[in-house]
């Protein structure tokens, strides 16, 4: 059964400094690495590698070398890009991300460039509508996220990232919300700080939904069933070397279990797994397992 992911195609510029530059300043950085990015694309690559079944990606990219980059990235990665459509006079979407040496710190200035062309009218295709499992996140213009949630017949999953108020309208049509602990918190209307397993799946159920899905870093993943136990899925051991997409890689594997029939808890278990995986490569799609690496770390 496949995976339609609607969403952000970007390509990242990281650029190597020694100090991140204040206000005004100029510093020199050492060359520029591209990478594959954007919220949607990763998801699809994670599903793509992952998923013995279909996996689609609906969105936009410039007809540019960069656009022509990111298509031939998720084509690699087992992709169906076929409803990635081409942008006459508009770039590709871009981050770049200077990132300090010692540190890791980086800032990031996102130009959404075509992403922010994609329309409620791509997303009414039978990709969408017949799904088994559509993955959306907020990288694309809301009227189209909403349209896809309103198309999809499958089970939606969403990532509320950027975050951003969401509309009831959107939230009813959600089975799955994978959000971080920030973006739980924001959601929920509630401060910054830490919070215990428990504090969580209450701010979590704040929310009403079937399921809230809270990603936790190091610690793995916290399921937030609608009613029944809270669980938390630890990550097996590994020695994590860039969590850059982590979450995204999360979310393409717990989209690919889905779609294959899986229930909730084995396809987080899967999705911490993989995720874990993820990290022990530099950036964002340098180490997204494929299902034989997840089953050999499985408990
Ligand atoms: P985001 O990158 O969206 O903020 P998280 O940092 O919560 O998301 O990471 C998403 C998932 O990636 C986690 O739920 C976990 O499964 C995995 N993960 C992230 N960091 C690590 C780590 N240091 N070790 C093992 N797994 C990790």
């Amino acid at each position: 059964m496949s995976v339609t992911v609607v969403g952000s195609l970007n390509e990242d510029v990281l650029v190597a400094v020694e100090r991140l530059p204040g206000r005004g300043e100029t510093v020199v950085g050492r060359g520029a690495v591209l990478a594959a990015g954007g919220k949607g694309a990763n998801q699809a690559a994670a599903a793509g590698r992952l998923s013995a079944a279909a996996v689609t990606m609906v969105g936009r990219v410039g007809d540019d070398p960069a656009g022509e980059r990111q298509v031939a990235a998720l084509t690699g990665a087992g992709v169906d890009t076929a409803l990635v459509r081409r942008t006459a006079g508009t770039p590709t979407g871009s981050a770049t991300i200077p990132v300090e040496d010692d540190s890791g710190e980086n800032l990031i200035v996102v130009v959404p460039g075509a992403n922010a062309a994609l329309t409620p009218a791509d997303v009414d295709v039978p990709a969408v509508r017949d799904a088994a499992v559509v993955l959306l996140q907020l990288e694309v213009p809301p009227a189209t996220v909403q349209a896809a949630a309103e198309a999809a017949s499958g089970t939606v999953v969403l990532t509320p990232a950027p975050p951003v108020p969401l509309p009831p309208a959107l939230l009813r049509r959600v089975a799955v919300l994978v959000p971080n602990e920030h973006e739980l918190a924001a959601l929920a209307g509630a401060g910054p700080g830490a919070r215990s397993p428990a504090e969580l799946a209450g701010l979590a159920r704040t929310l009403g939904l079937p399921a809230v899905v809270v990603t936790l870093g190091a610690r793995g993943a916290l399921v937030v069933p609608g009613d029944g136990p809270v669980w938390l899925q630890a990550p097996p051991p590994v020695e994590a070397v860039d969590t850059t997409g982590a979450g995204d890689c999360f979310t393409g594997a717990l989209g690919a279990a889905l779609a294959r029939g899986a229930e909730l808890t084995t396809a987080v278990r899967e999705a911490v797994a993989a995720a874990a995986l993820s990290t022990t490569g530099a950036g964002a799609r340098a180490a997204l397992p494929d299902a034989g690496a997840v089953r050999d770390v499985l408990p």
